[in-house]
């Protein structure tokens, strides 16, 4: 299947974010769902997309986050996810970690009473995000094009309550990842998470090679909002 396009640069989209104050954020969107992935997967949801990352991985689905957005104070921000009367809310991008208003954003937001959840690729420091905090972190595959921005020292900053995820492209992936959760116990330290790259990996392989593998406490997840909905759907 062909990877989506991705465009443009990364070093145009980061520049972007040269151009947003303090006290703003890009965003790209907010609105309520369901959590598609993670262990909170099912649970009605409100995301916070932030705008541009500075990755570009072949599978993103996501390109769309990459250079459009809106300026917004981060009390607006606020306001707009506490609006929704929901106990659970995401950030997510694009790379919310590239926006500095991003961190008092997320503290406020536990501070409302709030279960947060960050995605962010694992490519930047997680370490002055808030503990309260869900940290979901990618650990980026060979097929993504972009396992050597891994930031590795990473892994000794998160909580056990974190969450790793691996998105598996082809048996390649699959097997550094199976080396990887066992060169570093990834297991038993975090929750680990593997799904396949919608299209390119069917979900029974996967499973089969989970199975096959032995690892006993990693987590086979679908993305259940390409499920719900139409797999090209925005804003679910
Ligand atoms: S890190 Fe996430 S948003 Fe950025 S290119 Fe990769 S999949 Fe897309």
């Amino acid at each position: 299947m062909p990877f989506a396009s991705v465009p443009p640069e990364a070093s145009h989209r980061v520049a972007l974010l040269e151009h947003v104050p303090t006290g703003e954020l890009l965003i790209h969107e907010i609105y309520r769902s369901v959590q598609g992935e993670s262990t909170f997967a099912g649970l009605p949801c409100v995301f916070v997309r932030c705008s541009v990352c500075d990755l570009r991985c072949r599978w993103c689905d996501t390109p769309h986050a990459f250079n459009r957005g809106e300026r917004m104070s981060r009390e607006s921000v606020l306001a707009q996810a506490l609006a929704y009367n929901c106990p659970l809310v995401e950030i997510t991008g694009g790379e919310p970690l590239l926006q500095p208003e991003v961190f008092p954003l997320m503290t406020e937001l536990a501070d409302a009473g709030k279960t947060v959840l960050l995605e962010t690729s694992g490519a930047h420091d997680v370490s002055p995000v808030d503990r309260r905090v869900h940290i979901i972190m990618d650990l980026k595959c060979p097929d993504s094009g972009e396992s050597h921005r891994n930031l590795w020292a990473n892994l000794d900053l998160l909580k056990p309550t974190d969450q790793i995820k691996f998105v598996i492209a082809s048996r390649r992936d699959w097997d550094w990842t199976a080396a990887t959760i066992r060169e570093h116990h990834l297991d038993s330290r975090f929750e680990c998470l593997v799904g396949a790259v919608f299209g390119s990996v069917q979900p029974v392989e996967l499973v089969n090679w989970l199975l096959d593998s032995g690892l006993q406490r990693v987590r086979f997840q679908l993305q259940l909002h390409k499920v719900v909905w139409d797999p090209s759907t925005r804003g679910v």
